[in-house]
């Protein structure tokens, strides 16, 4: 096993690939490892075949510095000196690691995304990103982020598929004073984004839900606290995306995680977690791929560190298209990662476990949900997770007042509150309404799901928050309530942010041909993708292609085909 090094700062399953279903593309989709000739015969990079030499300019920058390093430069230097003082390579490359990115210039059109330099398309103001590892958060730690919001990024706050709170118009002279108010609720920013191990992503209704099988927050815990932060891994090939859940709906989309970790009962050992590493989206998807082993709630953390070991050691660092564990995973295959794992990494076999079995909702949590203490949590709509800071404010007072002191944030930009008597629960209910944010299961809100888009992000091409409630506005009022969700998700580009490729419809974001011949934002469609019972990519239709205007007409139209010719329970992606 090799470790990381870096140089002083300078002053500054067999589930969930279905087998009996190809996925479901143009074509027959690629896995990464069909991709592995081109460049092999110079190495791909990795740490532990001795490619020790940076292959290209990120990994030379974190060469050249401890990406966790520019935290003190931020307090420092930066948010005393302003902006002019950052340093390029600080600012387009390690502030990630302090969740920090620079947001696109306001008015910036969506064709000129490519072919702008990064200084003619960046603001001076910051994205920041809050990570919220299990989605877990007291009513004080909600407020402290509204008054964040409110008092530094003009109020701005949108929950984010991976459960952060993304907050925007932040000044780098805010950063450490913004910084100081979440670390003294034991909140943080660190490693939310760049080349490390981003939010651990778990199940928001760990250690409450009725039918649980077993609480894997503690695992969640263990991770952030030992390992979040620490130069053991903030070197790694690229983004590490990590999922923990024990709730029998796999309620963390754990096929698109580079690790995840999922109930299941051993018919031997009892309830505990069954290992699957390599998935993700963008190009080349694909899902995560069993190891066959069982592992106990107190081993998650270790197992969780040997693989990641694994990416940070033999991960691909030539080529940043092929920096995802999943081109290892698919390079490797299953047999030879887990023995890897055992061999160099565990030094001990993993126990054989059972696949766990496939869940048959949705697990975003809307709508109203037993405890096993005998109360409830209730989970809320938000319109493709953007909210605000006074909501958010609101939000906190709200749950005390109806006796919680406890919400969690989902991977479906939903808000849920917990340890709601009976009797609180309609007035509960009743006071989020006025906020906008809907515990109705039947409401297109529930459907749709957007990522960040034109509005913040340098590499967008359309706009997709704004649209995505105009989607479910319109289509509330043209088809009134849905008894079976539709998923709508939007991206602003060709990334997969926001996970198009595994909604019932997809949506993509590019420049399109409209009516008048001329190129206007819309989208690329995808039909019919999926998680859980219906774990697929969706099919990319060649030339189906949508304007952004004609966007609620088309969902119209293809719902209502739905609608129509479904069988007896048919789900949109069977
Ligand atoms: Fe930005 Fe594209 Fe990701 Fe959306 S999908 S947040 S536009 S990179």
């Amino acid at each position: 096993m090799t470790t990381q090094t870096t140089t002083a700062p300078d002053a500054r399953t067999d589930r969930p690939a279905r087998t009996d279903r190809p996925a479901r593309t143009e074509r027959p989709a690629r896995t990464p490892g069909q991709r592995r000739q081109v460049g092999r015969k110079r190495g791909e990079g990795q740490w532990a075949l001795g490619y020790r030499e940076p292959l290209n300019a990120n990994e030379q920058q974190k060469k050249d510095d401890n990406p966790l390093n520019v935290r003190a430069r931020i307090i420092n230097i930066y948010a005393k000196q302003g902006f002019a003082s950052i340093d390029p390579g600080d600012l387009r490359g390690r502030f990630r690691w302090m969740g920090l990115y620079t947001q696109r210039k306001p008015g910036i059109d969506g064709g000129k995304t490519g072919s702008l330099e990064p200084e003619e398309l960046e603001d001076s103001y910051f994205m920041l990103r809050v990570r919220i590892d299990g989605g877990a958060l007291s009513t004080e730690q909600l407020r402290v982020i509204a008054g964040i919001s409110s008092d530094f990024a003009r109020g701005s706050a949108d929950i984010t598929d991976r459960q952060n709170i993304q907050l925007h118009w932040v000044r780098i002279e805010d950063v450490p004073e913004i910084w100081r108010r979440l670390e003294e609720v034991g909140l943080h920013t660190t490693e939310a984004c760049g080349d490390c191990p981003r939010v651990v992503i778990g199940s928001p209704v760990a250690g409450i839900a009725a039918d649980e099988i077993i609480n894997g927050q503690p695992a969640v815990d263990e991770i952030r606290a030992k390992y979040i932060g620490s130069p053991e891994f903030s070197n790694l090939p690229r983004k590490f995306k990590t999922s923990i859940s024990g709730h029998p709906s796999q309620d963390v989309v754990p096929e698109l995680n580079d690790i995840s970790f999922v109930g299941v009962r051993h018919p031997q050992y009892g309830p505990g977690f069954d290992l699957w590493v390599g998935g993700g989206l963008s190009t080349n998807p694909m899902l995560a791929q069993r190891l066959g082993a069982f592992v106990p709630l107190a081993e998650v953390p270790e197992v969780w560190a040997g693989v990641t070991s694994i990416f940070r050691d033999y991960g691909y660092r030539r080529l940043r298209g092929r920096a995802r564990m999943k081109f290892l995973v698919a390079d490797w295959g299953t047999e030879k990662f887990r023995q890897v794992l055992e061999d160099e990494y565990l030094h001990r076999k993993l126990i054989d476990g059972p696949k766990p079995e496939t869940p048959v909702s949705t697990g975003d949590h809307v709508g109203v949900h037993r405890q096993h203490d005998g109360r409830n949590y209730v989970g809320f709509n938000t319109s493709a997770g953007r909210v605000s800071g006074d909501i958010l404010a609101r939000a906190a007072e709200i749950a005390e007042a109806h006796g919680s002191q406890r919400l969690r944030t989902t991977p479906m930009q939903k808000l849920l509150v917990l340890d709601v008597d009976d009797a609180e629960v309609e007035g509960l209910i009743a006071d989020f309404a006025e906020l906008g944010l809907s515990a109705n299961r039947k409401a297109w809100q529930r459907s749709v799901l957007a990522c960040t888009g034109i509005e913040f992000c340098k590499l967008a091409i359309v706009e997709t928050k704004a649209q995505a409630v105009r989607v479910a506005d319109e289509l509330e009022q043209r088809l009134g309530e849905l008894d079976s969700p539709i998923t709508v998700h939007l991206n602003g580009c060709p990334n997969s942010c926001a996970r198009v490729q595994t909604a019932d419809i997809g949506l993509k974001g590019q420049l399109v041909t409209g009516p008048g011949g001329n190129q206007v934002p819309g989208y690329q469609v995808h039909l019919g993708g999926g998680l859980g019972l219906d774990a697929g990519f969706g099919r990319k239709l060649r030339g189906h292609k949508v304007t952004a205007d004609e966007l609620p007409d088309y969902i119209e139209r293809v719902a209502k085909a739905y609608l129509a010719d479904r069988l007896d329970g048919e789900r949109f992606a069977q």
